[in-house]
């Protein structure tokens, strides 16, 4: 594809855009009265329309029929709701239905995880991260480690791009993995950086730490519906993300986790239990002993938080019709739209600098731009203009065009507003 520098070519790209319908089924935000150019999808997700009429089917059962709504709700029977987004959730991370659930929130997601999967040894204590990982993942991990009585900076590795660069080299986190080979427990990265934009190759590390043998984690917060994701056939030991960022279900909305089914039948990997993680036959018989359900639903706790759910719902309805694959070449194509307009005002490097990898495969659709100047007032001048983008110490500006919502127009507007307040 040859991109052309002018708005008439980006309105020529929505105009041929398979996907241009989507974006009126979303709120747009508004400012001083205009539409904004919402960059933010990273970090929230645009309300779809549907999401209200999802909500208000569960509202309208539990005002009609109270508790018999669990088995008797006209649409989706509460008790069953986990089930109904296993389908869409497997597409979007190349997983196998009984290896996906929707539960809890992230964090808490990942100590739930972290109680199966890093039981360090005397031997085999190390677990392995990004340094400047997400600050909720850096504290659920050095708790982690200190629950377990261990010493904190002897039991954390982190991977650090080498000096002058900002994004890893997927040899440099093999090596490390392979010198810790003797003592390592688990590797627990992003799918894509928060900060970066990163796409780590998940594969290639998944593999390196299974030969090491220790177990692979993925926190997939900015991955999921985001990039391709095959975490059954990478052999990923679990993930787990939110469904706020790309998956648009409300602040704060229900998280996913995966586990593969390898481990679907163990009931031998300790967990933390409830009672939504039992035997479904048995759930309400209420007697002891914990039998887990196989695949991911045995790490259910607790019963359905189906408002959240039902949002989940109507936002995935939309990714099902979709699809991930039309979604993710209209992303390489508008990302790459702005990368290109990007670096055309970038004066070799000495204004901006992009520190997200160019390659859309070590990539989603999220820049990451390194401001070298004026950082701060750029990021004002371009909230002024109606830009919602995301500001991050000390000087990086996040803009992430999602393409469900975000136009080729909004891109090159974007663009505009930049190189006239550098200018
Ligand atoms: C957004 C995000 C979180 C947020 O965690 P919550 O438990 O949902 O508040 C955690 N980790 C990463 C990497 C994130 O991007």
């Amino acid at each position: 594809m040859e991109f052309e520098h002018s708005l008439a070519f980006a309105k020529k790209m929505d105009q041929q855009d398979p996907l241009k319908a989507y974006r009126d089924k979303f709120y747009i935000p508004e400012i001083k009265g205009k539409e904004a150019l919402y960059f933010t999808g990273n970090s929230l997700g645009l309300q779809p329309k549907n999401t209200k009429s999802f909500i208000e089917d569960e509202l309208e059962d539990w005002a009609s029929m109270g508790v018999e709504g669990h088995f008797q709700a006209k649409k989706r029977p509460w008790f069953h709701y986990h089930k109904f987004s296993k389908q869409a959730l497997a597409n979007i991370v190349g997983a196998k239905p009984l290896e996906v659930v929707s539960m809890n929130n992230l964090t808490a997601n990942l100590h739930f995880l972290m109680v199966s999967f890093y039981r360090p040894t005397k031997k085999r204590f190390k677990l392995m991260i990004e340094k400047g990982a997400f600050p909720s993942d850096q504290y659920a991990v050095e708790s982690q480690i200190k629950f377990h009585g261990l010493d904190y900076d002897e039991a954390l590795i982190e991977v650090a791009p080498r000096d002058g660069e900002h994004t890893l080299r997927t040899e440099d986190i093999v090596s490390t993995i392979n010198e810790n080979a003797d003592s390592l427990a688990l590797v627990m990265l992003s799918g894509v950086q928060y900060y970066t934009g990163q796409l780590f190759d998940i594969k290639e590390i998944t593999k390196a730490a299974h030969e090491a043998g220790a177990y692979a984690g993925f926190d997939l917060a900015h991955a999921a519906g985001n990039v391709s994701l095959n975490l059954h056939d990478d052999d990923v030991d679990f993930a787990a993300w939110c469904s706020y960022k790309y998956l648009n279900s409300g602040p704060g909305g229900v998280s996913g986790i995966f586990v593969h089914e390898k481990h679907a039948n163990n009931s031998d990997i300790p967990r933390l239990a409830g009672w939504w993680g039992h035997n479904e036959e048995e759930r309400f018989q209420m007697e002891k002993g914990f039998e887990p359900m196989p695949g991911a639903d045995g790490w259910q706790l607790s019963n359905v938080n189906v408002l959240s759910s039902a949002a989940h719902l109507a936002s995935l309805e939309i990714f099902e019709e979709v699809g991930m694959t039309a979604l993710l070449e209209k992303s390489r194509l508008l990302t790459g739209y702005l990368y290109f307009l990007l670096e055309t005002l970038n004066n070799e490097g000495e204004k901006i600098e992009i520190i997200t990898p160019k390659e859309p495969k070590n990539r989603g659709c999220q820049l990451s731009l390194f401001m070298k100047q004026n950082g701060k007032k750029v990021f004002e001048a371009l909230s002024n203009e109606g830009v919602i983008a995301d500001w991050r110490e000390p000087n990086v500006i996040r803009v992430a065009p999602v393409p469900l919502y975000n136009t080729f127009e909004d891109v090159y507007r974007f663009y505009q507003i930049v190189e006239k307040t550098i200018a």
